[in-house]
Order: structure tokens, then C-alpha cells, then sequence
């Protein structure tokens, strides 16, 4: 059961307005289980309209569009429902009295114009709009649903709401329930999208109604999981199951189904009672900007130092000249005193520090452009590692630092090993 999106509009087509109306309807159908087949966007002209309609009903068993049910001569949708339909329009005298009866408990004149909202396709139902003027439509044709709602957000959404998902619903159970769809995400940091994909390729040929999709959120990259199947019950296991084995395939690199690394972190931190400090040299800020993006991170995060200057590191906190001197900034040596010096400052009990060459300048044969250098210092002592991020903008290179900051210690506070080289795929071994 496939259905399209039709959105209208020249302000939508040219940008000057974000198509809220498509991406509500988006996940709300995908939230009933129905699936998303395409989405259509056109401006105002009734040609355009016409054929738009006529394409997105054509591919689809269902379809939901929205705008141009208004009052003036440039709402022209159901003039073009009308041509698709083959449908001549007629006014509906109940909606006709309907509007006559708002306009004056709003104290509006009436104007000839706005009869024209009270028209529908023959066949076709008005629903009813609780929050403004122009009804909606509803009808069926040869087995296809057809809803058009207007365009206003809010008025579309009260509408979808009230009216269109009692009868998609209804639909789906006379043909039988038909085929649901449900997704779920996992979340991974610290494998590019080639080898997730390579992981995980047998995996559709495994589980029957399970395809996959891949997003990378960098620094972070999506797993979608989506099933099909009969019913509810059946979709969970599926994708239970589709969960189990990524899991199992991709290994400790998947951080959670859903939540971002920062708010994962936060949370293992809380479980724990645990509080963290960060010393933020090539970041500027990014880890603690991540964490405190987060209402309620201060339970657990307590602060971040932005020393970005030598004598920062020096002044703020503690780090010997004679270390910055023999090894640089950009070395294990300063970022473990980093890390121990924010610890101390803090009374955090867990400090994890960056230090690293961001570029685009800055860059040596020894240390070159997107080399980091990481420390975590704990109760028992302090781990390093160090990192050389191939991603050569600036910008790619701090977001990439601040997610394997915040990885180092969400894999210390499971008790994984350091994230090292990816192991060959799992599959071939067996
Ligand atoms: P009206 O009676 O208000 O004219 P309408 O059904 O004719 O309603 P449109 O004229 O297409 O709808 O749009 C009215 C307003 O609703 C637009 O100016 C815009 O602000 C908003 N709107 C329309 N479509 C969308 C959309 N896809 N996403 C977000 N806002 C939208
Ligand atoms: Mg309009």
C-alpha cells in the first residue's frame, strides 16, 4: 500500500517557505505503518497542478495533497482534481451554509468569491476544517483514496489528525490490513559507510522483508532497519531480529538505536553518577557545545576548559612549559596533562581532553593536518590515543575529534577495549 505526497505552492516550489506539510505527513503515515512511496511538489498553474496530481495518483494507492483550497482565483487544486477525476465540480449547499454561518459569527462579509471553497469533484466528501475556512476533500476512486487538505500547517495537521487517519485506517482494514511497514535506527561511530555496508550485505538476503538504508549524520552513520510484514507483531520480531544481528555483525561500534553519541554518553554517565570535565584545545568548545545542546547535562557534565593557547594549557591548567616545549601541544604528553590538570581543576571524575592540528594550515610530515591527540583520566589512571582524520576541513576534522572524545569515554565506561582497526567482515569468517 504505497501512497504519494502532493505539495503546492510557488512559495514552496522557490523555497521561500519549508514544506512542513510533506515532512508532518511524511512521518505521520510512517508512524500509522503505511508507506511513503513518492513526494510531489508543483506551483500554483492548473496545468502543472493537473499533471502533478495525475503522476502521483498513477504510481501510488494513495494520496494526500495540500494548498489551494483557498478562496482566491490563484487556488486552482480543485479545478485540477476535478480534470483528473474526470469529475465535474458542484457546490455542496450543507458546506455552502457552513461557511455562511462562520463568516457571520466571525462578523465577515461574505464575499461571491468564497463560494468557491464550497465546491467538491461530484462523489466527492467536504471535510469539515475545525480551525478554518476551507473544507478538505475525500473520495475514492476505483479502489484509490484521494485526500487534498489545505494548505495552512496548522489547519492541514488538525485535519490528517481528525479526520483522514480514521479513514485511512478504515481502508486498510476492509483491504484486508494489508502489508505494514516500521523502522528503526541504529546508531554507529567509528566505521565509514563503505565497511558498514560490506558488514552487513548478506543481511537482506537473510531476513525476508528486511531492507536496509545508510545515512551518514557525520560524524555519525544511521542504520536504518525497515520491515515489512502482515502485522504488528510479526514487523517487531523482524526487527528484532535485523537489530540483533547488526549488532552482532558491526560490534561494539554501534552506540545505540535512536540516541545521538552525546546523549548516550549523558545517559551512561547518569546511570553511573558519574560527572565529567573536558580540556578542549583543536574542539573549542564542540564537546562540551555537543553536551550542553542537551537539557539537564549539567547532572553530569561539570565543565570544559577551552585553553587554546600554550599558556592557557599553562595558567588554567597546570600543564608544565617543559612538556609544551619538548613535545608541542599536539603530543600524547600534553594531552594526558590536559585531561589529569581538568580533573583536578574540576573534581569531575572523569576528564577527557582533545589537543590536536584542525588545519587548514599548521600541518608537518610528523604531525600533519587532522592528527589528534586524545587523553581520558580516571579514578585509576590515564588511557591516550591518538587519531589522524583524513577529512581535511577544518570544520570535519573538531566535529570528528569531539565524537572520538566522547566515544573514548563512553567505550571506558562500558569496559570495551579502545576503538582500534575494523576486523574483517564477520560473515566471511563463518
Ligand atoms: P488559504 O485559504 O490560506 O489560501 P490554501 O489551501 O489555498 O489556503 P495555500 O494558498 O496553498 O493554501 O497556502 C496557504 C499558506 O499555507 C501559505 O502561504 C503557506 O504559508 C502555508 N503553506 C502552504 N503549503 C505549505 C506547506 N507545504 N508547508 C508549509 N506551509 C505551507
Ligand atoms: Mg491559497
Amino acid at each position: 500500500m504505497r501512497l504519494s505526497i502532493v505539495s503546492t505552492g510557488e512559495e514552496v516550489l522557490r523555497g521561500q517557505i519549508a514544506d512542513e506539510n510533506a515532512l508532518f505527513l511524511s512521518r505521520a503515515l510512517v508512524d500509522l505503518g503505511l508507506e511513503v512511496g513518492r513526494r510531489f511538489t508543483c506551483g500554483d498553474g492548473l496545468d502543472d497542478l493537473t499533471r502533478t496530481i495525475a503522476g502521483a495518483l498513477r504510481d501510488a494507492d494513495a494520496l494526500i495533497g495540500s494548498g489551494g483550497l483557498g478562496p482566491t482565483a490563484d487556488d486552482r487544486t480543485l479545478d485540477a482534481l476535478a480534470e483528473v477525476l474526470q469529475a465535474p465540480l458542484e457546490v455542496c449547499p450543507e458546506a455552502l451554509e457552513r461557511l455562511r454561518r462562520a463568516f457571520s459569527e466571525m462578523g465577515l462579509p461574505f464575499t461571491d468569491n468564497q463560494a468557491r471553497q464550497a465546491r467538491r469533484p461530484v462523489g466527492a466528501e467536504l471535510l469539515d476544517n475545525a480551525v478554518g475556512t476551507a473544507p478538505g476533500i475525500a473520495l475514492e476512486r476505483e479502489g484509490k483514496l484521494i485526500f487534498w487538505l489545505p494548505g495552512p500547517p496548522f489547519e492541514l495537521r488538525r485535519m490528517f489528525s481528525d479526520q483522514v487517519v480514521p479513514r485511512l485506517v478504515r481502508w486498510r482494514e476492509q483491504q484486508g490490513g494489508g502489508e505494514r511497514q516500521a523502522q528503526r535506527t541504529l546508531r554507529v561511530f567509528g566505521r565509514g559507510e563503505g565497511w558498514i555496508g560490506e558488514q552487513l550485505a548478506p543481511l537482506e538476503a537473510t531476513i525476508p522483508g528486511l531492507s536496509l538504508g545508510f545515512r551518514a549524520d557525520l560524524p555519525e552513520i544511521e542504520v536504518k532497519l525497515y520491515a515489512r510484514g502482515a502485522n504488528p507483531a510479526e514487523l517487531s520480531a523482524r526487527l528484532e531480529r535485523a537489530e540483533h544481528e547488526v549488532r552482532h555483525l558491526l560490534g561494539d561500534v554501534v552506540f545505540s538505536s535512536g540516541q545521538t553519541l552525546p546523549e548516550t554518553l549523558l545517559d551512561l554517565l547518569y546511570e553511573r553518577r558519574l560527572t565529567l570535565a573536558a580540556a578542549e584545545s583543536c574542539t573549542g568548545g564542540l564537546i562540551a557545545k555537543l553536551l550542553t545542546d542537551i537539557p539537564g547535562a549539567s547532572v553530569s557534565f561539570l565543565l570544559s576548559a577551552v585553553t587554546y593557547a600554550n599558556t592557557a594549557k599553562e595558567a588554567v591548567l597546570g600543564v608544565l612549559p617543559e612538556t609544551i616545549r619538548e613535545h608541542g601541544a599536539v603530543s600524547e604528553t600534553c594531552a594526558r596533562a590536559m585531561a589529569e590538570g581538568v580533573r583536578r581543576v574540576s573534581g569531575a571524575d572523569l576528564a577527557v581532553s582533545a589537543t590536536g592540528i584542525a588545519g587548514p594550515d599548521g600541518g608537518t610530515p610528523e604531525k600533519p593536518v587532522g592528527l589528534v591527540h586524545f587523553a581520558l583520566a580516571h579514578q585509576s589512571g590515564t588511557t591516550a590515543s591518538r587519531r589522524v582524520f583524513r577529512q581535511r576541513t577544518r570544520e570535519a576534522v573538531r566535529a570528528l575529534a569531539a565524537a572520538h572524545a566522547m566515544d573514548m569515554v563512553r567505550r571506558h565506561l562500558l569496559g570495551l577495549p579502545p576503538l582500534g582497526p575494523p576486523a574483517p567482515p564477520k560473515h566471511e569468517a563463518r
